[in-house]
C-alpha cells in the first residue's frame, strides 16, 4: 500500500516536473529562468514522502478497523443506487464533497496560520517561495495530520449518511442476487 502511495505521488509531481523543467513544456509564470536547486526539489520529495507514509498509516488503521468490525459496515454503491432517495443522496454527497474538502482546508489553513503553529509547523511549507510540483504535500508532519484529518471527517459523515439510509434488504439486495446468480 505505500509503494502504491508513493508511487502515485511520485508518478504525478515527477509528470509535472519532468514536463516543466526537463522538457519545457510550460514557461515559469513569475521567473521563467528559474529552476528550483536540486536541494530543494530532494527537500520537497523528501516532506511529500512522509505524507505518502502518513497517509498510508491512515488507510492501514482505517481498514483495520472496518476489517475487525470495529467500524460499522457500508452499503455499497449497487444498494445505494438501488431507491431513488439512495440515487439521490448518492450523488448529493458526491457533489457534495469537493465543497467539504475546501471547507476543511480553508479551516485548517486559518488555523496553522495562528503564530506558534505557523512558526514551528506550516512556515516550512512556506519555505518554497518559487512553488514546483513537489512543494504541494511539502510540509511538516504535523501539518499532514491536519491535511489527512480531511480523512476522519469524511468517515464520520459516511457513517452518518449510512446509519440514515437502510438499503431494501439484505436478503434479495442486488448484490446478493447478483452474487447468487453468478
Ligand atoms: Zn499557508
Amino acid at each position: 500500500m505505500l509503494a502504491v502511495n508513493a508511487g502515485l505521488f511520485y508518478s504525478y509531481y515527477g509528470f509535472f516536473s519532468i514536463g516543466l523543467y526537463a522538457l519545457h513544456w510550460s514557461q515559469r509564470k513569475y521567473k521563467p529562468s528559474y529552476v528550483p536547486t536540486t536541494a530543494r526539489m530532494f527537500h520537497n520529495i523528501w516532506y511529500a514522502s512522509l505524507a505518502a507514509v502518513q497517509l498510508t498509516a491512515w488507510e492501514v488503521l482505517y481498514l483495520h478497523l472496518w476489517a475487525s468490525g470495529k467500524l460499522p459496515s457500508y452499503a455499497s454503491d449497487v444498494e445505494w443506487l438501488a431507491t431513488p432517495r439512495g440515487a439521490a443522496a448518492f450523488v448529493g454527497w458526491t457533489l457534495a464533497l469537493p465543497v467539504l474538502h475546501d471547507v476543511h482546508f480553508y479551516f485548517i489553513h486559518r488555523f496553522i496560520h495562528v503564530r506558534p503553529l505557523y512558526q514551528f509547523v506550516h512556515s516550512l511549507h512556506h519555505r518554497n517561495v518559487d512553488i514546483e510540483p513537489f512543494c504541494g504535500l511539502a510540509m511538516h508532519p504535523i501539518e499532514h495530520l491536519f491535511f489527512f484529518s480531511l480523512l476522519g471527517l469524511g468517515s464520520v459523515c459516511a457513517q452518518a449518511v449510512n446509519q440514515s439510509y437502510t438499503p431494501p434488504s439484505t436478503e434479495d439486495s442486488p448484490t446478493r442476487l447478483h452474487t447468487a446468480s453468478c
